[in-house]
């Protein structure tokens, strides 16, 4: 595995040549994380309720900031419980019912983007960001099987329906709450996730800290200690990729999600950084601290192979 990563590193292997989907037939298509290959994988369009920006301005400005990629990953949240909220998603400034019909417009949408920019340079991916709960896995391996998608990226921000990455709910969940039994929770679930087999890759693997640093204190840095390990072994056993997400920054964090200290122990073991993104939810996001994100983790790639070959602990 570590020789598998070092050709990867190494730009030997190209992200093309790895399989990743388990369960769902996807047309798998990545680059290589280098930053001549720069991309974002991780892009709210107006499709999302809580996003701005077409499509179209998207690519603009992806053309404008020289991304070779971008991968759209709309919100997919079907929680019945929150059927209230969710499961909805904007066609044309017309708030639509997140139907396999309506998804499978937003899709073709971005076909005809990816004709319209790829002989300029830029690659148009379909993807969703969908939110997992265990209650709903069957369902989801349902849906997402008979979607044409590139890229599903896969999320935990539901604890007990309720939405610990929205500043108008978390606050209600943390109250109920300990640092610890947030923190198992969540990484309960999102070993769940990781294990159904759905995703190719964990979107911002402790979003917790979004609004709970606020809430918990510095404490929230450590939390995971412990909890995060089995759910990185899962990742590796599972063939399941992990994103660098920069959007954290934006609210004021020091740290891109996962944190350093995840992130450190995510490559000690192996796992795979298949995606950078940055959660944008208007066009003025796109690409924000991307490239940043590239060279931190080229950086800490660097040190732990040195470590590894001097046997320095
Ligand atoms: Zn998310
Ligand atoms: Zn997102």
């Amino acid at each position: 595995m570590k020789a598998f990563l070092d050709l990867l590193v190494q730009g030997v292997l190209t992200l093309n040549q790895i399989s990743c989907g388990v369960g769902v037939p996807r047309n798998n298509s990545y680059r290589e994380k280098t930053l001549e290959s720069f991309s974002d994988y991780h892009v709210h369009p107006d499709y999302s309720l809580d996003a701005s920006g077409t499509i179209d301005q998207y690519c603009q400005k992806a053309l404008e900031l020289d991304l070779k990629e971008i991968c759209f990953t709309t919100h997919y949240d079907t929680d019945p419980v929150r059927k209230d909220e969710d499961p909805f998603m904007r066609i044309d400034g017309k708030i639509v019912p997140l139907s396999e019909e309506n998804v499978e417009r937003y899709i073709e949408n971005v076909r005809r983007a990816n004709k319209i920019y790829s002989p300029m340079g830029l690659s148009v991916k379909a993807g969703l960001e969908v939110d997992y709960a265990p209650h709903i896995e069957e369902r989801l391996r349902k849906d997402l099987a008979s979607l044409d998608l590139d890229y599903i990226l896969g999320a935990v921000h539901c604890l007990d329906h309720i939405a610990i990455s929205a500043s108008k709910e978390a606050e209600s969940y943390f109250k109920r709450k300990s640092l610890k039994e947030l923190c198992q929770e969540y990484y309960k679930v999102l070993g769940k996730a990781v294990k159904s087999g759905l995703f190719d890759a964990i979107a911002h693997l402790d979003i917790y800290r979004k609004y709970g640093q606020d809430f918990y204190g510095e404490e929230i840095l450590i939390a995971h200690r412990g909890l995060v390990e089995p759910v990185l072994e899962l990742m590796v056993e599972n063939d399941v990729g992990m994103e660098i997400n920069t959007g954290l920054l934006r609210k004021g964090h020091k740290e891109f999600s996962p944190g350093l200290e995840i992130l450190n122990l995510a490559l000690k073991m192996n796992v795979k950084i298949i995606a950078f993104g940055s959660d944008a939810h208007k066009v003025s996001h796109l690409g924000k601290d991307i490239k940043e994100a590239y060279r931190l983790v080229e950086k800490l790639k660097r040190e732990a192979k040195i470590k590894i070959e001097t046997g320095a602990k």
